[in-house]
């Protein structure tokens, strides 16, 4: 889950970093007020769960509450890499003179947190990533050691932070670092912490990713999830516990089990085919949940065909195949349906699906051979 800017800030805040004032707004009013309160000189800054909001036209600097007013307006009606602007941070605005690169993020190859830094920090740290890697400084912390003294040294002598800046570099970092180990996050990233005019460290922006698998432990982060940002049919799939994922081609897939799901996506792949969404429906899948799934997936306009691939264990055939069929009588598909059950009540469920005109596969190999034929319509 991505956390916005404001509210990435606010935790890094609670464990020690220094944030600029500021408050969020939905409305130009709004922005205006704050910009008062704050004393005029303010930054704007959109709202999107998406990067690189700067060169987009995203951040903009105001002279007064009326600048931050025109602001405002003009970037709540915007739309940042095709999400709508709905709210807007307005932050007094900092005087910078340094920018730099501070984040942690998992590194799944090392099997550990990774802190990455680097002197070159700003809205250019994507090509200093590319073109000039030795740029950025990387330490590694042990997961039940944690950051220790000497890594923060480390960090800060390898991005030639000045001396004089290190012990508040230091409390930046730990408070970085205890944000991203107890929010159970994957990146927890301050671009740019600036050096200020009058010699400070400051945190001007923040992104958060948290593990979802965590967040059952976390009903305060659960709680901030942005669900206008994100895919809605990935919203409704996580309401009905369903893991979704959508894809670009034109099978859809619907699945019981993770892996089963992969290896399908695989099968259909090396026939040609394209899948258009992962879905594992889970075990036991009541009626109600394939239907949703059926749903979702149906949804999607590029959809040419459907592939149903349930491996009955836990999950029962006849419930899925009841589960169709009350998905069908809802949506109305238009597109063929290839369907390989087999395991607990497949005889049952089959039955019912054949009623309902759909093609039936003994194989997973066949199914998908079918299935790829139907989407290319022959
Ligand atoms: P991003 O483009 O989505 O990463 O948004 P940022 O919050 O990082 O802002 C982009 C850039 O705008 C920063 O790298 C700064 O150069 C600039 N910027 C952001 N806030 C301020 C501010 O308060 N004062 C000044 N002078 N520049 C700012
Ligand atoms: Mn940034």
């Amino acid at each position: 889950m991505k956390l916005h800017e404001y509210q990435s800030k606010q935790i890094f805040a609670r464990y020690g970093v220094p944030i600029p004032n500021g408050r969020v707004a939905s409305t130009a009013a709004e922005a205006r007020q704050i910009a008062s309160e704050l004393g005029g000189r303010v930054v704007v800054k959109a709202q999107v769960l998406v990067g690189g909001r700067g060169k987009a036209g995203g951040v903009k600097l105001a002279q007064s509450p009326d600048e931050a007013e025109e602001i405002a307006t003009r970037l709540l009606s915007m739309e940042i890499k095709g999400l709508p602007v709905r709210k807007v941070l307005v932050d007094e605005a900092a005087d910078i003179r340094k920018e730099i690169y501070l984040g942690i993020t998992n590194d799944r190859a090392a099997r550990r947190p990774v802190i990455m830094a680097s002197a070159a920090g700003g809205v250019d740290i994507e090509e200093v990533a590319r073109e000039t890697p030795e740029k950025i400084v990387k330490v590694y912390i042990h997961p039940l050691l944690g950051l220790q003294d000497y890594q923060i040294r480390n960090v800060a002598a390898g991005i030639e932070l000045p001396k004089e800046l290190w012990r508040e570099f230091g409390k930046i970092l730990s408070g970085l670092w205890q944000a991203y180990q107890n929010s159970d996050a994957t990146l927890a990233e301050i671009n740019p912490l600036v050096v200020t005019g009058d010699g400070h460290l400051l945190a001007v922006d923040g992104k958060m990713l948290i593990d979802d698998n965590a967040l059952m432990r976390h009903p305060d982060l659960a709680e901030m999830r942005d669900t206008d940002e994100e895919d809605p049919t990935e919203v409704e799939a996580r309401k009905y516990g369903l893991s979704f994922i959508k894809l670009d081609g034109s099978i859809g897939c619907m699945v019981n089990g993770a892996g089963l799901a992969m290896t399908t996506m695989d099968i259909v792949k090396l026939f040609g085919g394209s899948p258009a969404n992962f879905l594992d429906i889970g075990g036991g899948a009541s009626a109600e949940k394939v239907a949703a799934a059926f749903r979702i997936i149906l949804s999607d306009p590029n959809i040419k065909a459907v592939l149903i691939n349930i491996f009955g264990g836990i999950t029962r055939g006849d419930l899925v195949a009841q589960g169709i069929l009350q998905a069908m009588e809802e949506v109305k598909p238009e597109v063929p349906m290839i369907v390989r059950l087999v395991g607990t009540n497949a005889e049952e469920g089959r039955k019912l699906l054949e009623k309902a005109n759909m093609i039936t596969a003994e194989t997973l190999a066949d199914a998908a051979q079918k299935a790829v034929k139907a989407a290319q319509g022959a």
